[in-house]
This record gives structure tokens, sequence and C-alpha cells, in this order.
């Protein structure tokens, strides 16, 4: 038993405050990731923030933006009104996540923070360089089925294992932070990093900084958008590939706006940058999907049993945006 204290935040500053006491201190939400990596001596922190009590609202601004409390359960925001009316993505990614119960306690902030679910990290007597950095990486020569096939380095081929994220990406969501010298916002596709010669460096956040909230801005191109995840069972599973996409084509079936981003594929959730940019103003046509995913998986390398999800990545791409043009797959 690891000795570790326990203290409930008030408001954000206090949860700043409180963490800054400690070693190692770390910010608790629903605690449906960071308890079973307690157990697993994964994690060992010394001092736990309960940020539960925190701002959980989900508001529309004035200017049209949701605004999204860190401590909204991913079931409140799923099933929110305004979620499922403008963001249909989102609520779908959501619940296509763990299990309503699980959905039940876990927390915005805590989904976007949650681990890889690589199993040489959860496994202490595996080398792993995201848990001891310069240990060595026992998945790139191991099973490596549910692993990166974008984005990944010689030390680290992890992929993150949020459904959420994948549709925060796509649709450009902000972070909003607070630290021990003050607020700031980052884009979330900016907030997770690749893992490079440091995969235990995950994000770009600075030390004591707790999630406030998260903010989506409005896409018109959102209402007509849907989330699909491929994997090995219906339920209980993380993604082999997932995509998140929106798509608007114009009256002479052009592509006017698409958002697109995959999961189950990186150590972050991925915006296909590429393929959205060889998609707008082309022919909303199976050929033009097909050569757009072709464009994002151009650089996609496989080991020895994921090469299977660079084929079904751009399949998956391919059908989802078939749907959404109406176009038969
Ligand atoms: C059986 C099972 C199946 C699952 N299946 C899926 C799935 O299919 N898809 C999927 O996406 N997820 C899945 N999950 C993961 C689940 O979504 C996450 O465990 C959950 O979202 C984490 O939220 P939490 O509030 O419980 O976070 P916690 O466990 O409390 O925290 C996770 C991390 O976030 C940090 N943190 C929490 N809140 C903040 C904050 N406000 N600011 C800064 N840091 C913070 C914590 O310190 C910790 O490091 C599954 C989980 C389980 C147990
Ligand atoms: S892939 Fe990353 S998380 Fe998994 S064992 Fe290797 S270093 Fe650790």
């Amino acid at each position: 038993m690891i000795p570790f204290s326990y203290a409930r935040a008030k408001s954000a500053s206090d949860a700043v405050g409180l963490s800054q006491h400690a070693a190692q201190g770390k910010y608790l939400g629903g605690g449906t990731n960071l308890v079973d990596l307690m157990r697993e001596s994964v994690e060992q922190p010394d001092a736990l923030v309960d940020v539960t009590g925190l701002s959980s609202a989900i508001e529309r601004r004035g200017d049209g933006v949701l605004l999204i409390g860190a401590a909204a359960t991913n079931t409140a925001l799923a099933s929110h009104p305004l979620v499922r009316e403008h963001f249909p993505m989102l609520t779908r990614a959501i619940v296509s996540g763990a299990s309503g119960q699980i959905r039940n306690m876990a927390t915005v902030g805590g989904n976007i923070l949650q681990r890889t679910r690589c199993g040489y990290f959860y496994d202490d007597a595996a080398r792993c360089n995201k848990r001891t950095s310069g240990a060595g990486c026992d998945a790139i020569d191991g099973f490596n089925r549910i692993h990166a096939v974008l984005g990944a380095s010689p030390a680290c081929v992890a992929t993150h294992p949020s459904d959420m994220c994948v549709a925060l990406a796509a649709l450009d969501a902000v972070v909003h932070l607070e630290g021990p010298q003050g607020a700031r916002t980052v884009r979330l596709v900016d907030l997770h990093r690749l893992p490079e010669g440091r995969p235990d460096i995950e994000t770009e956040l600075r030390p004591f900084e707790l999630i406030t909230a998260v903010e989506i801005r409005p896409l018109s191109a959102a209402s007509r958008s849907t989330y699909r995840k491929v994997r090995d069972r219906a339920s209980y599973a993380f993604a082999l590939v997932s995509v998140a996409a929106a798509l608007e084509v114009d009256a002479d079936g052009c592509v006017q706006e698409v958002r697109l981003a995959l999961g189950g594929v990186a150590h972050k959730p991925w915006r296909a940058w590429r393929a959205e940019e060889a998609l707008r103003g082309q022919s909303a046509s199976d050929t033009c999907f097909r050569i757009a995913a072709e464009a994002e998986l151009a650089d996609a390398v496989g080991l020895r049993d994921n090469a299977f999800k660079i084929e079904l990545a751009k399949r998956t791409m391919v059908a989802v945006l078939s749907a959404l043009a109406g176009v038969q797959a």
C-alpha cells in the first residue's frame, strides 16, 4: 500500500494550489483510469486533488461557442441536446467508448488525459519507455496489434485511446487551462504530443496545469457529422481504427467543408489535415475520398501485427465520407 493524501478542490485556483503542495500530486476526475493505474503501481501519486466538484456546466455563450466544464461527465456531454443537435459526431464518439457506468463516472478532463492501453505499459515486468524513460519498448518486437501506424517513433508505438478526443480534434476544440502562471488556452490538436524520443512526456501541459473547460466553436458542417469505430468486440473495446468526419457538399456536388480525424492509429488524436486539403473543392465521390485517404496514410508504417490498420483506416474513411455524402460506398 502506497500512502497518499486526498483533498477536494473548491475552485480551479484551489486545485492548482493543493497540487503544488505535493511532490507527485495528481488531479482526480472520475478515477476510471487513474485508480486502475494506481492499483497496478504505474502511477504512484502522493496526493490526489479531486476536481469533480469544479465546473461541469455545458452552455452556449452569446457568440455561439459551446463551453464545457472539465468536470462534466462523459454521459452528460454525450446526451446534451446542444451536442446531439450541432455536434452528433461527439455524441457518437463518446457513446462508442467504455460502458454506461464508466461514462457516468468519467469526466471530460480525465478523458482527455487518459493514458495509453498498450499492455506493456501496464505490465511492470515489461520494458516501457513511457513508464521509465530509456528502458526500451517491448511492444515494437512484441504483440503490437493495437499499436500506432502514424507518427510513431523507435521509442514508442503506443496509441491514444480516447474516442471523445478524436471528435474534439475534428471539431478543432480549444482546451482551457489554469496553472500557477495563470490561465491559457491550447488547441486540442496541439495538446497531445507525438512520442519522438520522450514518450513519457505526453502533452504540452506545464507542471500543475489543470484542464478547466473545453470550447467548441460553431461549425455548420458539424450538424452533418458522424463517428465510426472499428474494434475487435462490439463493446468494451478500444478502437483499432476510428474516424470522426463532418462534410458539407455544395449544389455542384463538390466538397465545401470537411473535417476528418482518426483514432487508434497514433500517439495522439490524428487530425487528417492532408486528406482535408486533398478534398476541399473536389467532387464528393468515392474516387476523391480514396485519393484523400491514400494521401493521409502515405507515411503510415505497419509493425508485425498492425499493418492491417493502414488499409482499414483508408476504407473506413471512404465509407464514412460516402455515407455522409449520401453516396453508395
Ligand atoms: C473497462 C474500460 C473500458 C474503456 N473503454 C474506453 C473506450 O472504448 N474509449 C475511450 O475513449 N475510453 C475508454 N475507457 C477510458 C475512459 O474513457 C477513461 O478512463 C475516462 O475517460 C477517464 O476519465 P476520468 O474522469 O475517470 O479520469 P481519471 O481516471 O480521474 O484521470 C485520468 C487522468 O486525467 C487527469 N485529470 C483528470 N481530470 C483532470 C483535469 N481536470 N485537469 C488535468 N488533469 C486531469 C488525472 O490526473 C489522470 O492522469 C475505458 C475505461 C475502462 C475502465
Ligand atoms: S509502445 Fe510505448 S507504452 Fe507501449 S511498451 Fe513501448 S514505450 Fe511503452
